[in-house]
């Protein structure tokens, strides 16, 4: 790992200059990006690069117009595994075989969600945290630099302070919005067909689809489970099978405790 000591301002322009060098008439936006990039990489360089979907999206739409195209797009992107994204590919290759070409030249493997890391937990690819703090600070960013830093700093300060206060009331083992979400789930397991094939291991059948999970891997094959760290559907019919409780088998980062 690089020391903290690169991230600073001059070294960053370093890495901008040489860019320029080596392509001087390059679109500043590009050099831009390619210097961040660089940048980046070589400061985090065991952590997972995305590109933000929508902006993709924005980029392609362009070009390739209409509901129908901009459903299979996401269709596409939201797509947990490479079963279900192959398919989406493929129905949007009968569509519009250009569009699909085009599709891929975007480098997918930086924002579909079937190729993404499992191991951070976080299956988004629609948002980040920039964009939310940009929403955040919004009204703040409209003031003079010193008063801008003092309203964000105090709104945060406060922030915190409120969501601490509603945790210590918080009485469950997850966090709400998260508990919401595995409450979905557990409404679906309710058409799973679960059979056991191990103490652990699993087959189960859902609509047209068959699945295998693994409960002391914390895994299913539809990857949604392995990406999000909360129990998909499939998973939880396991564990109502084995007269289990779905909360226990949420990854740690989303307990109260944590
Ligand atoms: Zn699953």
């Amino acid at each position: 790992m690089v020391k903290n000591k690169q991230l600073k301002a001059t070294w960053l322009a370093k890495q901008f200059l040489e860019i320029i060098k080596s392509r001087p008439h390059w679109p500043a936006k590009e050099i831009k990006e390619t210097a961040l990039l660089n940048a980046v990489a070589t400061i985090l360089p065991n952590s997972e690069h995305r590109h933000y979907a929508r902006h993709i999206f924005a980029h392609w739409h362009k070009s390739f117009r209409g509901e129908d195209l901009k459903l299979k797009f996401w269709t596409a992107c939201k797509s947990y595994n490479m079963a279900d994204f192959d398919d989406a590919i493929k129905v949007l290759a009968e569509d519009n075989t250009v569009a699909k070409l085009a599709f891929r030249g975007y480098n997918p493997s930086l924002f579909f969600r079937a190729f993404l890391d499992t191991n951070t937990k976080v299956d988004v690819i629609v948002n980040n945290l920039a964009d939310t703090f940009n929403g955040y600070i919004i009204n703040s960013r409209t003031k003079h630099l010193i008063y801008m830093l003092e309203e964000i700093r105090s709104n945060l300060m406060q922030r915190l302070v409120m969501k601490r206060m509603e945790m210590e009331k918080h009485n469950k083992m997850l966090c709400p919005r998260l508990q919401a979400k595995l409450e979905k789930e557990k409404e679906l397991a309710a058409l799973c067909e679960c059979m056991s094939s191990t103490r652990t291991k699993f087959q189960v059948n859902f609509y047209m689809d068959s699945l295998n999970v693994d409960l002391e891997a914390k895994s299913c094959t539809c990857r949604k489970w392995d990406l999000t760290g909360i129990p998909c559907c499939h998973a939880i019919s396991c564990i109502y099978f084995c007269n289990l409780e779905a909360e226990n088998f949420v990854h740690e980062c989303y307990k109260k405790e944590t």
